[in-house]
């Protein structure tokens, strides 16, 4: 396919389909287009270990929002999923977002369509609108704050302990802060396909095989697994928690992907992924894995597919992010 072929089709495939020479060097050339277009990579910890490996910055949600509200670059090419590039959008009208490919969803922010959060909302005139980042910016412009995992804490202990709130979209993570802060957040029930996979059974039995393992979660599964964990924490609690802990063996119920970082940071360790509970042994995000190094170089060099916005959808969507951002600011939570 040609160029101006791939790119008329881009809104239908979601990237450039175009065959690259399979001797170019992609990591040189990746560099090369940081360099000629004041380009930033920024990847989240769940896509393959060589996207980490070229990325200017690595970071969980919380981490990326701030790093794209902060660069000077010109272009961010963000890998990363669809809600992601669009905060960093949010963050950032005036510069280039490209996204490797347009169809690296959410199953949790699918969870929540704008139509029914709405009204759902509107039941409850008195409460405060939270919502977890992992969400569309239609939602984002129906909340008040947003969250990530690293600062949903911080968020509720800042507001008085009778402010009714909603929690969106996802139930497991409204449920854990529920029990954490003692509040009782009216939740919206949503999940995350791949948090809300892990067997108990499964992982209970991976326990007696490994008996000194510990099991580290991400808040976003279920409650049965949370409460076998030994440390429950965000993508970036959890990385740190596995390489400074005395522990050498762990049980990691969270995207397989955050392993490659530990297995980078404590190579002597042993990081065993939490099996999911279906037929096979793959807990990876279908939507992170879209992205490739060879659809990255392409939406690098073609500056395509870009995310673009509504102007007042943007304003709106911002007004809780800068809430988040100002907040977690306050609570030292922001480096
Ligand atoms: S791991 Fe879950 S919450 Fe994260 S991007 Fe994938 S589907 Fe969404």
């Amino acid at each position: 396919m040609n160029i101006a072929e791939a790119k008329s089709k881009v809104v239908e495939k979601g990237f450039l389909d175009i065959e690259l020479d399979v001797q170019m060097d992609l990591f040189a050339e990746i560099e090369r287009l940081k360099k000629e277009k004041n380009a930033i990579v920024l990847a989240h910890y769940y896509v393959d270990g060589d996207i980490q490996d070229v990325a200017d910055f690595l970071g969980d949600s919380l981490g990326l929002a701030q790093k794209a509200q902060s660069t000077n670059a010109d272009m961010i090419v963000f890998a990363g999923v669809h809600f992601m590039a669009e905060t960093a959008k949010i963050l950032n009208p005036t510069k280039k977002v490209v996204l490797p490919d347009l169809k690296a969803g959410c199953s949790l922010a699918d969870s929540a369509p704008a139509g029914l959060f709405k009204a759902f909302k509107e039941k409850h005139p008195d409460h405060l609108v939270i919502s977890y980042i992992n969400c569309t910016s239609d939602i984002k412009a129906l909340s008040d704050i947003i969250c990530t995992s690293s600062n949903a804490e911080a968020i509720l202990n800042s507001l008085p302990k009778e402010q009714k709130i909603i929690f969106a979209p996802d139930k497991n993570l409204g449920g854990y802060l529920n029990k954490k802060t003692g509040r009782d957040m009216l939740l919206w029930s949503g999940a995350c396909m791949v948090h809300q996979i892990f067997s108990l059974e499964k992982i209970t039995k991976l326990k007696v095989r490994h008996p000194n393992a510990k099991v580290i979660a991400h808040p976003e599964c279920e409650e049965a697994v949370l409460r076998i964990a030994d440390f429950v924490g965000s993508t970036t609690q959890l990385l740190k928690y596995a390489v400074t802990d005395k522990t050498e063996e762990f049980i990691v119920a969270t995207e397989t992907g955050i392993l490659h970082q530990m297995q980078k940071d404590a190579p002597y360790k042993t990081f065993i992924p939490a099996p999911p509970n279906n037929g096979c042994a793959c807990n990876d995000c279908p939507y992170m894995k879209l992205n490739s190094i060879e659809k990255l170089y392409l939406c690098m060099e073609y500056e395509t597919p870009e995310i673009l916005m509504d102007e007042e959808l943007r304003v709106a969507a911002k007004k809780p992010i800068d809430r988040m951002l100002e907040i977690s600011r306050a609570a030292g939570l922001l480096g």
